[in-house]
């Protein structure tokens, strides 16, 4: 059997977008690694500690910038977010495919990255939502965020959808079951591509 390097899919969009969603499915199914990264940010109900995101306080999260352990990090709605590079390096090499949920600066320095490794790797794609409309239901619908939270979501996401056109790859969300569709059969034809095949 041919063996092959593992994809690292970067998929970026606006809170509402359904990004999240989509890469979780990918996992579920064991199609890929989701992950999971470091966030200064209070846990949401429902959220598990290890799953969802690592939380970290404030102190943890600049120590562990300190020692490189980060191969991204930025700060997106007042908090710190940030990707380990246990999170993806490893499995990239072994073969896995790799999912992130990552904002656009976070994109931007991946993208700029000198790692052949992850260079060789990388696909990305921009979530986005189908209306303005449509964007505003989902933020409010969430149900989980205060207005003042969701007013700054709403603003954060118009400026965050000029970034699209630095993807390779856009999908402008439908229903769940499309957006999924799309999203896997992007994986999988990346899995054809031969400049992965070892
Ligand atoms: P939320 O707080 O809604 O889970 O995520 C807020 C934003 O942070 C989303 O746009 C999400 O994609 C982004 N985000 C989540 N994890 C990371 C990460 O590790 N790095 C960066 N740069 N952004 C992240």
């Amino acid at each position: 059997m041919t063996s092959r390097t593992g994809i690292l899919l970067l998929v970026s969009g606006p809170s509402g977008s359904g990004k999240t969603t989509l890469c979780r499915r990918l996992s579920d199914e064991d199609e890929a690694h989701y992950s999971i990264s470091c966030t200064t940010r209070p846990p949401r109900e429902g959220e598990v500690d290890g799953r969802d995101y690592h939380f970290l306080d404030r102190d943890d999260f600049q120590a562990r910038i300190k020692a490189g352990e980060f191969l991204e990090h930025a700060e997106v709605h007042g908090n710190h977010y940030g990707t380990l590079k246990s999170e993806v390096l490893d499995f990239v090499s072994k073969g896995r495919d790799v999912v992130m949920d990552i904002d656009v600066q976070g994109a931007d320095q991946v993208r700029s990255c000198c790692d052949s490794a992850i260079e060789a790797a990388l696909i990305d794609l921009f979530v986005m939502p189908p209306s303005e409309t449509e964007l505003r239901a989902r933020l409010t619908g969430r149900g989980t965020d205060a207005e003042d939270v969701i007013a700054l979501r709403m603003k954060n996401a118009l400026e965050e959808m000029e970034h699209w056109p630095k993807y390779s790859y856009r999908l402008l969300s439908a229903t769940r079951e499309e957006d999924y569709l799309n999203f896997k059969s992007l994986i999988l034809a990346e899995r054809l591509r031969v400049a992965r095949l070892k």
